[in-house]
């Protein structure tokens, strides 16, 4: 979500003439936009503030921006600690950064971090450093309330957006040469619970929602974070099952294999249910990937509790996942909690857990070894001469050969890593998408 309110912010400074710099240095306008669920965010912020001071101490007409989480939940602290500061805008006030920035011109530093979200900014222009490839947010805000994360309180409540705006910016985006889609959502399973549908008391839902963007002609690709195990519903899975465009991939967060830290998490499933949910998706989806989220220690989380999210993980076969050291988000309710645990425990588990998903990670990906795939081209691979690919399944597959972002081929995969697959071209470039 904060990458994509950049490119958002990119978009509107870039429409309003500005063009990007390479350095700070030779910078006009610099926009910090700042992600809250990050460690440290805040210590990076105000780091990165006091390199700025000196700059702006030459250059009084540099404007210095702190967008994002961070603004949203500090509010005036920022340009308390930090006065060299022009504007602070939260997440819900991006469309007035040129009307802010103006106003900072004629009257000094100034603050808009209002509580509600009157334009989407998915409505904005957008500076994407992808042509083919593209966020499409579905829905802003969160209802839940799980007690490790500051997302309710700086993005607010859910707030869907009409089917009809996601899809005509969707199709705007496929006439302009974007083949695929990310639909971002804090829980995409409850998208359309605030909406209703013009004439009945039915709301959208989700897997109509996949359905229709299914539908969009020339869109090779569709993919959306993230779901909530305790929301997910069947139709979800039979709209993935029967939507050509839908990858086949999910990003299912687990969190932990605890019922009891669960419980304390305030994440309201239980293990087996989510592994029920895993089952009846790879069978209604052969062949889909999984990956999901883990946190390791959360504060109570005991040697029972760690050893039952060992036994989920060995079970799920997840194809991937993010795996966290728990670490506390002032303001958040986990943060207050008793029994947080210590540093060298949580890392003698993390480590445990990261070895075994890592083995797991592997054997699953060498077991795409000799088989083909259609793969699309992301750009230039870390070495001269090779290229970085995706597969539907959302693996990376390096090509040895050099080929234009945006198209599809299909790939033989030779060999395997934890975080990568090799793949040798087996058809000629097929769609040029930019
Ligand atoms: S559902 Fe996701 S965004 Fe919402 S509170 Fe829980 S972790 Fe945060």
């Amino acid at each position: 979500m904060n990458e994509h309110d950049s490119e958002r912010i990119g978009g509107l400074l870039m429409a309003d003439g500005m063009t990007p710099t390479e350095s700070v240095e030779d910078a006009r306008i610099v926009v910090l936009n700042t992600c809250a669920i990050r460690e440290n965010a805040d210590n990076r912020l105000y780091g990165n503030l006091g390199h700025l001071k000196p700059l702006k101490a030459r250059n009084p007409d540099l404007r210095i921006v702190v967008a994002g989480c961070l603004a949203q939940k500090d509010q005036g602290e920022i340009q308390r600690r930090a006065p060299w500061v022009d504007v602070v805008i939260g997440t819900h006030a991006l469309p007035n950064l040129l009307d802010l920035l103006r106003l900072a011109e004629e009257e000094g530093p100034v603050m808009d971090v209002r509580e509600y979200t009157e334009i989407f900014p998915s409505a904005l222009p957008a500076a994407r450093t992808d042509a083919f490839r593209a966020w499409v947010s579905i829905a802003v805000g969160c209802d839940n309330a799980c007690t490790f994360c500051i997302v309710p309180f700086v993005r607010g409540a859910q707030r869907s957006r009409p089917i009809g705006d996601i899809l005509a910016e969707i199709q705007g985006l496929v006439r302009a040469g974007v083949v695929e889609v990310t639909l971002l959502g804090q829980n995409v399973n409850t998208y359309g619970r605030d909406l209703t549908v013009p004439g009945s008391s039915r709301r959208p839902r989700f897997a109509q929602l996949l359905r229709e963007v299914n539908e969009v002609d020339g869109l090779r690709r569709i993919r959306f974070t993230s779901p909530h195990p305790h929301d997910f519903t069947p139709d979800v899975i039979d709209a993935m099952a029967s939507s050509e465009a839908v990858c086949e991939h999910i990003h299912f967060p687990l969190q932990s294999g605890s019922d009891r830290v669960l419980k304390a998490m305030q994440r309201s499933y239980r293990r087996e249910r989510y592994l029920d949910w895993l089952t009846r998706i790879r069978e209604a989806i052969p062949g889909i990937a999984v990956s999901t989220d883990i946190i390791v220690g959360f504060p109570g989380e005991t040697a029972e509790d760690f050893a039952d999210t060992l036994e989920v993980v060995e079970r799920a076969r997840f194809d991937g996942a993010y795996t966290f050291q728990y670490s506390p988000r002032p303001g958040t309710r986990a943060a207050s909690m008793d029994e947080q645990l210590p540093k060298e425990v949580v890392q003698e588990r993390f480590e445990r857990l990261v070895a075994l998903q890592s083995a797991i990670t592997a054997a699953a990906n060498r077991a795409q070894v000799g088989r083909t795939f259609e793969v699309l081209v992301e750009g230039g691979g870390k070495r001269r001469g090779s290229t970085q690919a995706r597969t539907r399944t959302n693996r990376i597959v390096h090509l040895r050969q050099e080929l234009p972002p945006g198209t599809f081929v299909e790939a033989r995969i030779t060999d395997a890593g934890v975080h990568h697959l090799i793949g040798e071209t087996v058809s000629t470039p097929a769609t040029v998408a930019v």
